[in-house]
C-alpha cells in the first residue's frame, strides 16, 4: 500500500459561491489505525448541499470546518486495515470520512453496508442520508394523505425524487419543480411525477405561481420545502388550509450569507408569509436529519426492498477523481447535477 494519501482541505471561506480557490487538494502522510480504530480506503464520497454551510464560520446546528481541515462529508469505502472486531480487511463500510483518499477512523462511528442493498453508492443517495430526509420528513411533518396535492423543488435530487416517489405511491398528486427542461422530463418520466415546472422559466415568483396554479387546481397540502427563494414565496399563498410544510433545506439562499441572515434580494414578505401561516392554520416544521438516525433501521426495512424491487427509482451523476471534487460541488449547488451527486475516488 502507498504511503501516501490525499484530502481536499479547505482553503479559505467563501463570500458568495464558493470558488475552486476556497479549496486546495494535499497529500498526506497514510494514518495508522489505533485501537478500535479502522483504515479505509474510499471508493465513492457524497456531496451534499449542506457542506456549503460548513465553510462559513456563523453559528449553526454543526460546527464549520477549520481553515486547513478536510472538508467533511459521508463516504464509503473499503476497510483495508482494522483493529476492531466490528471489521474485516475486505469489509465495505460508510462513514464521515470527508473529502478523502482514504480515513482513519474509530469502527463504531461505520456503518458496515450490505451487498443485499444493491451498489455501494446507493448508502450515499436513495438509501443514505437523503433518502432517509426525504422519507423522514414526508411521513412524520408532511402527513400525506391520499388525493391531496405535493409539491417538492430539487424535484429530481435524492431528496425531492424520494419525496415525490413516496407521495404518489401513496395516492397523492405530486408536483415536482425543477431547473431545466431536462430536469423536469426527470420527474415525470423516471419518478413519475405528475407535472414538473422549470422554475428558471419564470421570471418572478408571482409568474412562477399563476403556473402553479394551473398545475395545483385543487391547491397545495403539502409543501416540502428544499430550497426557499422564489420558489417558497409562490407556494405560500397557494397552500390549502390545514396544509403543513416540512421545512427540509433552503439551498437558494446557502450562498448569500448563510443562516439566519438577510439573505436573498426577495422583498419583504415576512409579515404576509406569517399571517398565511395563520389563517391557513398551517403546520410548519423545521428538521434535521442526523436528530433522527433511530428511524433509520425502520426507513431501510420500508423502502429497502422498494429500491431492490425498481419500484422507487434513482439517479446518480459521478464525477470523476477526488481532484475534481469542489467542481462538482460548486455545480451541485447551481444545479447542475442530474440526480444525487456522487464522485468516484478509488
Ligand atoms: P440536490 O441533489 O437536489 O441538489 C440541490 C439542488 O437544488 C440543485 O440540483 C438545484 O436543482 C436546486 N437548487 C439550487 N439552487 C436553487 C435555487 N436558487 N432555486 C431552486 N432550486 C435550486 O440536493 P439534495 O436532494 O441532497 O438536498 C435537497 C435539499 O434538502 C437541500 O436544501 C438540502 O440542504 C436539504 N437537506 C436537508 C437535510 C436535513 O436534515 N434537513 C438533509 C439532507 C438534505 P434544480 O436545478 O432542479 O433547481
Amino acid at each position: 500500500m502507498t504511503d501516501q494519501m490525499h484530502r481536499i482541505a479547505l482553503a479559505s471561506r467563501p463570500t458568495g459561491a464558493p470558488t475552486p480557490d476556497n479549496f486546495s487538494f494535499e497529500a498526506a502522510d497514510m494514518p495508522t489505525p489505533g485501537d478500535g480504530e479502522i483504515l479505509v480506503k474510499v471508493h465513492y464520497m457524497s456531496l451534499d448541499p449542506y457542506m456549503r454551510g460548513r465553510m462559513d464560520d456563523a453559528k449553526s446546528y454543526a460546527q464549520p470546518v477549520p481553515i486547513g481541515g478536510t472538508m467533511e462529508g459521508g463516504a464509503v469505502g473499503e476497510v483495508v486495515a482494522s483493529n476492531s472486531d466490528a471489521f474485516q480487511p475486505g469489509d465495505f463500510a460508510f462513514g464521515m470520512f470527508g473529502w478523502a483518499s482514504h480515513a482513519v477512523i474509530p469502527a463504531n462511528q461505520c456503518r458496515k453496508l450490505d451487498p443485499a442493498h444493491g451498489p455501494i453508492t446507493a448508502a450515499l443517495g436513495v438509501l443514505g442520508m437523503p433518502g432517509f430526509t426525504g422519507w423522514h420528513g414526508l411521513m412524520e411533518y408532511g402527513r400525506p394523505k391520499e388525493g391531496e396535492t405535493l409539491v417538492v423543488a430539487a424535484a429530481t435530487g435524492p431528496v425531492g425524487s424520494m419525496v415525490g416517489q413516496l407521495a404518489k405511491s401513496l395516492g397523492l398528486r405530486v408536483v415536482g419543480i425543477a431547473g431545466g427542461a431536462d430536469k423536469c422530463q426527470m420527474a415525470t418520466d423516471t419518478f413519475g411525477f405528475d407535472a414538473c415546472l422549470d422554475h428558471r422559466a419564470y421570471d418572478d415568483a408571482s409568474a412562477l405561481r399563476a403556473a402553479l396554479k394551473e398545475a395545483c387546481p385543487k391547491g397545495i397540502d403539502i409543501y416540502f420545502e428544499n430550497v426557499g427563494g422564489k420558489v417558497l414565496e409562490a407556494i405560500i399563498p397557494l397552500m390549502n388550509p390545514f396544509g403543513r410544510i416540512p421545512i427540509c433545506g433552503m439551498i437558494a439562499w446557502y450562498n448569500a450569507g448563510g443562516l439566519g441572515a438577510n439573505a436573498g434580494d426577495e422583498k419583504d414578505n415576512l409579515p404576509k408569509l406569517w399571517r398565511t401561516v395563520l389563517v391557513n392554520f398551517l403546520s410548519v416544521n423545521g428538521f434535521i436529519i442526523s436528530n433522527h438516525w433511530d428511524r433509520y433501521p425502520a426507513f431501510l426495512a420500508e423502502v429497502g426492498p422498494k429500491v431492490a424491487s425498481g419500484e422507487i427509482k434513482f439517479v446518480e451523476d459521478i464525477a470523476e477523481g477526488l481532484e475534481n471534487a469542489p467542481q462538482a460541488f460548486i455545480g451541485l449547488l447551481e444545479g447542475r447535477n442530474k440526480g444525487k451527486q456522487i464522485v468516484k475516488v478509488a
